[in-house]
């Protein structure tokens, strides 16, 4: 955090403009469109001269307050605030992408992600090219002038593989092309991505953010440091500020798409954003502690977490996210029935998609999240039969332990 901590940055963001009733926390607007005194001072908002709201499918000022307590933690450039992960995520590309363009990126991806880039932007015109993002000269072969973009999680999901930012985002740097980051499973308190070379960070706000599950949301992070966009219309903007990204995201793409967050919604992630730190630490504990009580049961065949110290990634996972790597981890048992079995047997634990709610939660991605691709596309994502997916909540270790025990039993 810069130099107060998480909590005090965040609590201490001010509104843009004092509220009329003196509200400790920033109301909800729920309004759509916003009155001016005059013409003149109407052409100069509407013109972009002044940053008053106009309209809320581009600003409202709820979610402004979101963006800037998000914009204050981290110290970016510039937030935009959307309504899920994959706002987040369609608009980042579609600001970055054009046609013929290719993006650089691996076949471990969120299933919709995945979709987007291989069917909805295929279709317009943008190549994708799977790459093994743990294998840095593989990635440098790729890129070429028409690369618009490397894109990669942080910790993919359910294969937790993790790539060394450090070397991709220099391998990106020197051929012109900036490095965007799925954060979602670590969030910013925790990873500092701009210290790891990431340029533009979307995040799921869906996850860890909106805490209890209360709201879909997404967050775009530029950081501003990027400036070698080959994208034609942000060459365009070059020069005219210090990021064109988020001038032309801002400007025309996110107007366009129409995927603002709603104020209602940027008021429970608000909440969400001042336990976020807290929920963290506990949940993220306690996923360790179960990843080493889980290796100890016979019926269990593996655990994948990158915290725990015989995982192939253990070390790069160390270095770029604490000793805590977040509260997700997969395991797997000797069968895709004996996966149903325990899930079926289980009290305390939930079976529901979604990750990081303050419930723990389970899955089988194979027949869920993965199950509308073809037997052939999930293995070539590394998604397996035997493996269930532990999203480890604020339960204690010894209540979740003692559900699963039963389960297995
Ligand atoms: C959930 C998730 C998304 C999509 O978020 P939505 O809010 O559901 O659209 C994207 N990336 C990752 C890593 C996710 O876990």
């Amino acid at each position: 955090m810069n130099e107060k901590e998480y909590e005090a940055q965040l609590l201490s963001t001010p509104y843009p403009k004092q509220d009329p009733y003196g509200a400790l926390s920033m109301p909800v607007y729920h309004a759509l469109a916003y009155e001016f005194e005059t013409a003149e001072e109407m052409e100069a908002a509407f013109c972009g001269r002044t940053d008053e709201h106009t309209y809320s499918r581009i600003t409202n000022p709820t979610v402004q307050h979101l963006e800037e307590r998000v914009k204050n933690v981290t110290g970016a450039y510039g937030v935009t605030a959307l309504n899920s992960g994959m706002a987040a995520i369609s608009n980042t590309l579609i600001t970055l992408a054009w046609s013929g363009c290719n993006l650089i990126t691996s076949r471990h991806l969120f299933g919709n992600t995945y979709s987007f880039f291989v069917n909805t932007l295929n279709a317009l015109g943008m190549k994708v090219r799977f790459c093994d993002l743990t294998n840095p000269k593989e990635v440098a072969e790729a890129m070429d002038e028409q690369t618009c973009g490397l894109f990669l999680e942080i910790i993919t999901n359910p294969q937790m593989e993790v790539a060394d930012l450090a070397a991709l985002s220099k391998i990106a740097h020197d051929r012109g092309v900036p490095l965007i980051a799925d954060t979602t499973i670590i969030p910013f308190p925790i990873f500092r991505a701009i210290d790891f070379g990431v340029d533009i960070e979307v995040v799921a706000s869906t996850k860890y953010i909106s805490g209890g599950a209360t709201t879909l949301g997404g967050l775009i992070i530029d950081y501003g440091r990027f400036n070698q966009y080959r994208t034609p219309l942000l060459q365009a903007l070059k020069g005219t500020s210090q990021s064109p990204f988020h001038t032309r995201l801002r400007k025309e793409v996110h107007r366009n798409l129409g995927a603002y967050m709603t104020p209602e919604v940027a008021y429970q992630q608000s909440l969400g954003l001042e336990t976020l730190q807290l929920r963290f630490e506990r949940q993220a504990t306690a996923c360790k502690e179960l990843a080493g009580k889980l290796q100890a049961l016979p019926q269990v065949k593996t655990v994948n977490y990158t915290g725990l110290r015989d995982n192939p990634f253990y070390g790069i996972s160390k270095k770029q996210f604490g000793n805590y790597p977040g509260a997700m981890l997969t395991f797997d048992l000797e069968s895709r029935e004996e996966c149903y079995r325990f899930m079926n047997r289980l009290k305390l634990i939930r079976r529901a998609t979604n990750l990081f709610d303050n419930r723990s939660l389970i899955i089988h991605p194979a027949s869920t999240i993965f199950g509308s691709f073809t037997a052939v596309q999930r293995e070539s994502m590394d998604v397996k039969e035997t493996t269930i997916r532990l999203s480890v909540g604020l339960e204690s270790v010894a209540s979740l332990f003692e559900d699963i025990c039963q389960a297995l039993a």
